[in-house]
């Protein structure tokens, strides 16, 4: 397939770029570089399956020859991100969604939504299921990428009932290499913090919960659902459930480091608890996380601790 890849350049989308190569697809990888970066494809550069173009979504693009596939991924989606750059993530998530939904019927591709977790807002339910409509603040910090991501959820939706072929990935909490040292997000944080020796930064007293799950495990999700006629929303993500005081302890003892714990504020509108349901991604993908936190957090570890080198 020739598949037309947004955020390509980003942490989840430069693993989606090495899988789809990898699978012999041709892929066109499209990114501003406003959060993602040349280093995460530079390794692709060279391979004639793969083009890069630096765009901004949020203007029409022009694809020329066949695409039978678009893949929406980009926008900035780190908490630290919500406040600085508000304005490019409401329009990523919607005047980019409906540029690419546009381009998706023009050239008659298939049309595949990266969409968040963050719909679910501060969920009073948990695990959270696929049929839960979420808790979001519309005008909270936070709103920006919430509300962003269930524009385009409702624009997709709304395309489908057109009679566009379109799927909705639901992105929990994911880590691995590439991520940004500054991203400000939890994992890369607490990692590059007990590989300096500075303290681990808690914020609030900790108990907030989440489950991550490995970049390996959350692209080969996503590689399932784009080969399937799913046109409802799919949770994707590691049902492994635990406190952020917890995984600071296990990036410490895995990370051999000694720094000491932090307390700081907590965020406003922080979810407190978050676990996906994955029972559909199971039944219907055959699909479900293989590597555990422990392996995935060293490997992780590896990574950042060779950046430093
Ligand atoms: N968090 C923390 N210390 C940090 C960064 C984040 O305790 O240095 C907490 C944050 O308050 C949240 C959780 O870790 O409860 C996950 O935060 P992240 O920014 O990774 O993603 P989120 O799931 O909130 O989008």
């Amino acid at each position: 397939m020739r598949i037309v890849l947004t955020g390509g350049a980003g942490f989840l989308g430069s693993h989606l770029c090495d899988l789809l190569t990898s699978e012999g697809h041709r892929v066109i990888c499209v990114d501003n570089l406003i959060t993602g970066r040349i280093a995460n494809i530079r390794h692709l550069l060279n391979d004639s399956k793969f083009e890069f173009r630096e765009h901004d979504v949020t203007e029409p693009i022009r694809i020329d020859g066949r695409a039978d596939y678009v893949l929406h991924f980009a926008s900035p989606a780190s908490p630290v991100d919500f406040e600085r750059l508000a304005l490019e993530i409401l329009r990523v998530g919607s005047l980019g969604t409906i540029n690419l939904l546009e381009l998706a019927i023009y050239k008659k591709a298939k049309f595949l939504l990266a969409s968040s977790s963050e719909v679910y807002g501060d969920a009073l339910v948990n695990p959270q299921s696929e049929s839960y409509w979420g808790n979001v603040n519309p005008i909270g910090i936070r709103s920006v990428y919430d509300e962003a991501k269930r524009f385009a959820e409702a624009s997709t939706m709304a395309y489908r009932r057109k009679g566009l072929d379109t799927k909705i990935a639901r992105i929990f909490n994911t880590y691995g290499p590439r991520m940004r040292k500054d991203d400000g997000r939890v994992v890369s944080t607490f990692i590059v913090q007990a590989l300096s020796n500075q303290p681990l930064t808690v914020f609030g007293d900790g108990s907030q919960t989440r489950s991550f799950c490995y970049v390996s495990d959350l692209v080969e999700g996503i590689y399932k659902l784009m080969l399937t006629d799913i046109h409802e929303p799919v949770n994707l993500g590691n049902p492994e459930e635990m406190p952020i005081l917890e995984l600071a302890k296990q990036v410490l003892q895995i990370a051999g480091s000694k720094s000491q714990i932090l307390y700081k504020a907590l965020p406003q509108n922080d979810p407190r608890l978050r676990r996906p349901n994955i029972e559909k991604a199971r039944q219907l993908l055959g699909w479900s996380p293989k590597v555990s936190l422990n392996e995935g957090l060293a490997r992780t570890i590896d990574w950042f601790s060779t950046l430093s080198r």
